[in-house]
């Protein structure tokens, strides 16, 4: 891989751990969530030592740090979010929540010494190809680094998108997003307003409605909810993982291929109907009020939107302090948010659970390509990466989580570590033929993304009757991978240099 000019600046004394400073890294790795974690750690099995991860806050965990709410868990089985590389035979639960998935985190990145890997308070403010140099120019908040390759493990849901509501900035009470919870804020009898009802607020508004004096939930669209099979893991079942690690792995894989089935149904939006119905029993089931079940009954297709699972979200809102506001959010003044039908419903509290950027990635502002165009210029809109990882004019950058890798059925570590055996490869492919700079070929990637196109075609996310987050501002799937996993496991294994421009490095 090329080696470039002498970096300006390298080292500074606030890292997580000790080290000797680098002038040059093979990688450079932005985010210390699943994404950069895993990436370091499979450097590092590798013998590559030379890398860094830049992280601006001050622990390992990424989402899993950051979303700290009261009920914040995962909606897919524990087993099965977890690297296959480090099993946890621990886990408490059959879908564990987030101090148990950040503690676990923690203790991965300890088992691998990655400390002395990480700088901590060092966000990344801008990375820039320089194309004589063949290299990267890293500018964070506390130096410059130069990096062969650029690893972005920032993700989807590390930047809380807020709600564009006018007068939010006078509201005199106390306004948070989920993501940032006020956890030194008491809301014991508070008026609380709660914007959202997506797979964060529908975990949080049943541990708050107990406490608070009054909750209103502000739903623009409702959810499909679905009953979580969660229970504990005995001790006999932790006792069994830790002797026959097999067995653990046996589990992991039913879970997976258990959940791959889902696929049928996301791709022939009638096959819902089953689990529809399912749903809709439970709903029955936990809402006593008909006026209540009709606001909350959805009107479009499940799967259309995220599938989310809760066994006392319902319940919560039949209580009574709890009110579900269908009318559209107009304004916010002082003390109240005004909605559409001119009602004034005065709270103390807004909270946002309003999900977070996930089609105008922040990070994406910030790298600029061979040409000097922002990434997000360059997307225009919608991202696109050849295999999800790559692009066209960004050469030696890896995107983890990036377009088109997203999942409504299955678990996201998945996808993350089937893009870093090809991040591996590459580098390996980089090294072994004195390659400087690889990204893909244009009509390689063009043919990835109307694959892309073609595979989104018929499924429930287009024709399922409701607008999502899957997608983008021009109405194309730029978030999700659309069909079954195992083939991008299996695209992404190798570096296929016929798919690529490569340059040599520089002698
Ligand atoms: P989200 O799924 O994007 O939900 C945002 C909610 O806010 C939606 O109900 C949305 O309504 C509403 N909303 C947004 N802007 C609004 C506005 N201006 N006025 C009124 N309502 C507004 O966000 P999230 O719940 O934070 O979840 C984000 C991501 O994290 C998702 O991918 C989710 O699956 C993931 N997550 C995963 C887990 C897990 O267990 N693995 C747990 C939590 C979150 P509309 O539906 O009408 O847009």
């Amino acid at each position: 891989m090329g080696t470039g000019t002498a970096p300006e600046r390298t080292h500074d004394p606030e890292t997580a751990g000790s080290s000797a400073p680098l002038a040059h890294l093979s990688v450079a790795i932005v985010g210390n969530g699943f994404s950069g974690l895993g990436t370091a750690i499979r450097l590092r099995q590798a013998g590559i030592d030379d890398f860094l991860i830049f992280e601006r806050h001050a622990d390992v965990g990424g989402t899993w740090r950051d979303n700290s709410y009261p009920g914040c868990a995962c909606d897919v089985p524990s087993h099965l979010y977890s690297f296959s590389f480090a099993l946890n035979p621990d886990w408490s639960r059959s879908f564990s929540a987030q101090p148990e998935i950040h503690a676990y985190l923690q203790r991965v990145s300890a088992q691998y010494d990655l400390d002395r890997s990480t700088r901590n308070h060092h966000e990344v403010l801008d990375a820039t190809w320089s194309e004589p140099d063949r290299h990267w120019r890293v500018t964070t908040t506390r130096g410059v680094w130069t990096a062969d390759a650029l690893v972005l493990g920032s993700g989807a849901l590390s930047d809380p998108s807020f709600p564009d509501v006018p007068g939010l900035d006078d509201f005199a009470g106390e306004v948070f997003h989920s993501a940032t919870w006020r956890h030194d804020l008491d809301l014991t009898g508070r008026k609380v307003a709660v914007i959202g009802t997506g797979a964060s607020a529908i975990q949080f508004v049943p541990e708050i409605a107990p406490v608070v004096g009054k909750l209103s939930v502000f739903q623009r669209t409702p959810p499909w909810i679905m009953p979580r099979r969660d229970r504990p893991i005995t001790a006999a079942e932790r006792m069994i993982f830790h002797a026959f690690p097999p067995v653990q792995r046996l589990v992991r894989e039913a879970i997976y291929w258990a959940r791959e089935t889902f696929v049928f149904a996301f791709r022939d939006p009638k096959r819902m109907g089953k689990a529809e119905k399912l749903a809709e029993r439970h709903m029955r089931r936990q809402v006593t009020d008909p006026e209540m079940r009709e606001k909350i009954t959805p009107s479009y297709a499940m799967g259309c939107k995220r599938i989310l699972l809760s066994n006392n979200y319902l319940p919560a809102l039949d209580r009574g302090n709890v009110e579900v506001v269908t009318d559209k959010i107009v304004g916010v003044r002082a003390d109240a948010v005004v909605t559409a039908d001119g009602t004034a419903h005065e709270v103390d509290t807004i909270i946002a659970g309003t999900g977070f950027a996930i089609s105008d990635l922040p990070i994406s502002h910030r790298v600029h390509g061979r040409d000097g165009r922002s990434l997000a210029d360059h997307w225009g809109g919608t991202m696109f990466a050849h295999n999800g990882t790559m692009i066209n004019g960004f050469p030696n950058v890896f995107t983890l989580l990036g377009p088109n890798t997203g999942l409504g059925h299955n678990s996201v570590v998945f996808m993350i570590e089937s893009q870093i055996n090809l991040v591996m490869d590459a580098l390996r492919y980089m090294r072994a033929h004195r390659i400087g700079a690889v990204e893909p070929r244009k009509d390689a990637q063009d043919a990835f993304v109307a694959e892309m196109r073609e595979l989104t075609a018929g499924t429930v996310w287009v024709e399922g009757g409701c607008s999502s987050w899957y997608l983008d501002a021009n109405g194309q799937n730029s978030a999700l991978w659309p069909t079954f996993t195992m083939p991008f496991r299996r695209r992404l294994k190798n570096f296929r240099p016929e798919e690529y421009v490569l340059t040599p490095a520089r002698s």
